[in-house]
């Protein structure tokens, strides 16, 4: 066997290749020998990375770098997740042919790809500068969505590349993460709930308790495989259930104090407003069963606002839509919409206190800030609000936006799916000094 494998071309000459060449032979022979034994991955992903499976160390180093992390060096390839020329790709999928039936070493030697000649050293005397190369010419883009929801307007103004990502160019398929899924199933829990009990003052809280853990449990168990581990999927589910118990306490005194009926959840919200149509998704609206007065909720399962100063500020600021634009929707629907709120479903720990807006015709001093969580929101600002949404929507579609700026808050980038694609992204002050 050693005779034939060195008989092969693609070792005796070697002339191209250093003094660590024979050691490297007979690192891929042997990789070779124990793939072929048990087709273990990581025999497979050392032949891939030696210089003798004929692909360029680069392009092998890329492929593995970019592999999900449970996927063999075949699927990776297969994948066909890194851009590659049509030469490289013929070497790459000619390796891993031969990879997958060749029947054994010599077979899988024959099968390879021919080794790339190394070019003779440049002779330095010969060097030279090549012409820069012609900076191309840019277009401006503009959305081509039919609609807008809240939340691609808030991710413009949070950073302007990122909505070009997400967007423009769909560059990278977000898989969620294990936040997600936990707010996802949180999420159907309660749709559940509240279709089952749409007048929750009329049912025992123990009840409410129960059920509510069982729709929980069942939520978990349909989105189970979003969560990475088993351990992740039982940690975050316990994480539920303990924040369902502290919502259940809130919901029952909410609704002893004044009873109301929830309407809705996942309740449709559209609007066309100067010819520009949003859409999107309320999580649950109540009516009061004495007033008749509406209530939009928006359950947040990540970091929300922690007063209500400083959500309506963000309103004020441009930095926020959602709120404003179920106001507006439900507004055109008919209801008398009276009251804004978040209702904070991150921590188990701490009791379900929502950052409540209650709506007001006039504009209140902003001097006046509590730092508590329920205060007052104005249509004036509402109304602010809704025009920025326009302009925003015009800016996108009118065909004028040759640049998408980075943001300039780092805290924007922490769990932003395009940061390795973004070049521009502003360093933590804390990491500035570690670059
Ligand atoms: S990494 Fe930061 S700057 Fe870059 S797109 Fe994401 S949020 Fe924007």
């Amino acid at each position: 066997m050693l005779r034939a494998f060195h008989k092969d071309d693609r070792f005796p000459p070697l002339k191209t290749v250093a003094v660590q060449t024979s050691a490297e032979s007979r690192a891929f022979k042997a990789a070779a020998l124990a793939y072929f034994q048990d087709r273990r991955d990581t025999f497979a992903r050392r032949l891939f990375r030696s210089p003798f499976s004929g692909v360029r160390g680069e392009v092998s180093a890329a492929i593995c770098t970019i592999a999900e992390p449970k996927e063999s060096t075949l699927e990776a390839i297969a994948s066909g997740r890194l851009a590659l020329s049509p030469d490289e790709r013929d070497r790459v999928l000619a390796f891993a042919k031969a990879l997958r039936e060749a029947s054994g070493v010599d077979d899988f030697l024959r099968r390879l790809p021919p080794l790339e000649q190394s070019e003779p050293a440049p002779d330095p005397s010969e060097l030279y500068f090549r012409e820069p190369a012609a900076r191309e010419i840019g277009s401006a883009m503009r959305s081509r969505h039919a609609h807008f929801s809240a939340s691609s307007l808030n991710t413009y103004v949070e950073c302007g590349r990122k909505w070009f990502y997400r967007y423009l160019c769909a560059a990278v398929e977000d898989k969620g993460s294990s936040a997600s899924f936990y707010g996802t199933a949180f999420h159907a829990a309660l749709e559940e709930l509240h279709k089952e009990f749409p007048h929750p003052c009329d049912v025992a809280v123990a009840m409410l308790r129960s059920k509510l853990q069982g729709f929980v449990h069942r939520a978990f168990d349909i989105y189970a495989s979003g969560f990475e581990t088993r351990i992740e999927l039982e940690l975050q589910r316990r994480r539920a259930i303990r924040t369902a118990n502290r919502y259940v306490e809130w919901l029952a005194a909410q609704a002893a104090k004044a009873p109301f009926t929830v309407v809705g959840c996942e309740l449709p919200a559209q609007l066309t407003i100067e010819g520009y149509d949003f859409i999107g998704y309320i999580d649950r609206l109540d009516r009061d069963d004495g007033t008749g007065n509406v209530t939009v909720i928006d359950y947040k399962t990540g970091a929300i606002a922690q007063s209500a100063d400083e959500y309506r500020e963000k309103v004020r600021q441009f930095k926020e839509f959602q709120l404003p634009f179920y106001y507006w929707a439900r507004t055109a629907e008919g209801d008398r919409v009276t009251r804004l709120a978040l209702v904070p479903l991150k921590d188990a720990l701490l009791e379900v206190d929502p950052v409540s807006l209650e709506v007001v015709p006039v504009a209140t001093e902003s001097g006046k800030r509590s730092g508590g969580t329920t205060g007052l929101i104005s249509i004036t600002d509402l109304e602010r609000a809704r025009t920025r949404m326009i302009e925003i929507c015009r800016e996108l579609t009118d065909g004028t936006l040759e640049h998408f700026p980075v943001t300039e808050d780092p805290s924007a980038c922490r769990y932003c799916a395009y940061a390795n694609a973004c070049n521009g992204r502003p360093w933590p002050a804390q990491e500035l000094f570690g670059r």
